[in-house]
């Protein structure tokens, strides 16, 4: 059984819940650790990331935190990073790589808004060619090997978050699966940890975790790690689906590491 997650969010970015909620849930859960990773601050968007101003006291609530609970649960400070964020803070226990953002012709494209935010983008800056944009997204997450800060690489296959749902935007083409494996390759060689991560099913837009399947099986070949989470934006979501990633990790023989 998972007793960790270290990919929550709280009402520092766009979560629900404070922070000590979350640490409440994750011990009335019976979890060993829990890690808040709330959304980097972005100068493009100030909409779901933790403000600049607020930074300071992101860490000081976490480092509270520690103190107060740590007779009952680890309590870690993280950070979920977007590549096109600015650096780190400093004074964190660990850091998710993501990417929510493409940044094309001068257009920040949201990946995980809406179907028709990517549709859109798909026509106005691929000329139609869903491939185009999937090699530009996993080069981008690949980028993550070079930075020794993250540790964990979330939510893999963001940009299938409404494939699911509706009619997919990207199929299994030779150059899509290309694109990904190549990534994949270079973060699995840089030692990255891949999330087995449920968010989108407690938000009912999948009914699987990231990354898919075949992804997934893809990774296990490869000796990939993973870690399960579920990206929760609220205490009621802290352990969303977490038994049917497990059974995912050991049907595709991955490996579940914990951070600490
Ligand atoms: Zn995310
Ligand atoms: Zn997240």
């Amino acid at each position: 059984m998972i007793r960790y997650n270290y990919h929550t969010h709280t009402c520092f970015s766009d979560g629900k819940n404070t922070p000590e909620e979350m640490v409440q849930e994750a011990i009335a859960l019976g979890f060993r650790s829990i890690g808040i990773s709330d959304h980097a601050y972005t100068e493009f968007c100030s909409d779901w990331s933790v403000s600049r101003e607020r930074i300071g006291e992101y860490l000081s609530t976490l480092q509270e935190l520690k103190q107060k609970y740590g007779g009952q649960i680890a309590v870690y400070a993280g950070w979920e990073q977007d590549a096109l964020a600015g650096p780190v803070p400093e004074g964190l226990d660990y850091v998710i790589g993501s990417v929510h953002w493409l940044y094309k012709n001068g257009d920040y494209v949201a990946l995980d808004e809406s179907r028709k935010t990517i549709k859109n983008a798909i026509q106005t800056h691929y000329a139609g060619d869903a491939d185009r944009l999937a090699e530009d997204y996993f080069a981008l997450v690949s980028s993550y090997a070079e930075d020794p800060a993250v540790s964990v690489i979330g939510h893999f296959d963001l940009i299938t978050k409404f494939d699911e749902t509706a009619p997919a935007l990207f199929h299994p083409t030779p150059r899509y699966t290309a694109a990904w494996e190549k990534a994949a390759k270079r973060l699995v060689d840089a030692g990255k940890i891949f999330e087995i991560n449920t968010g989108a099913i407690s938000r009912g837009k999948r009914l699987t975790p990231y990354p898919s399947g075949e992804i997934l099986k893809r990774l296990g070949e490869m000796g990939a790690k993973g870690i399960v989470s579920s990206d929760c934006h609220s205490k009621d979501a802290l352990a969303c689906a977490f038994d049917r990633a497990e059974v995912l990790a050991r049907k595709y023989k991955i490996e579940l590491v914990d951070l600490f």
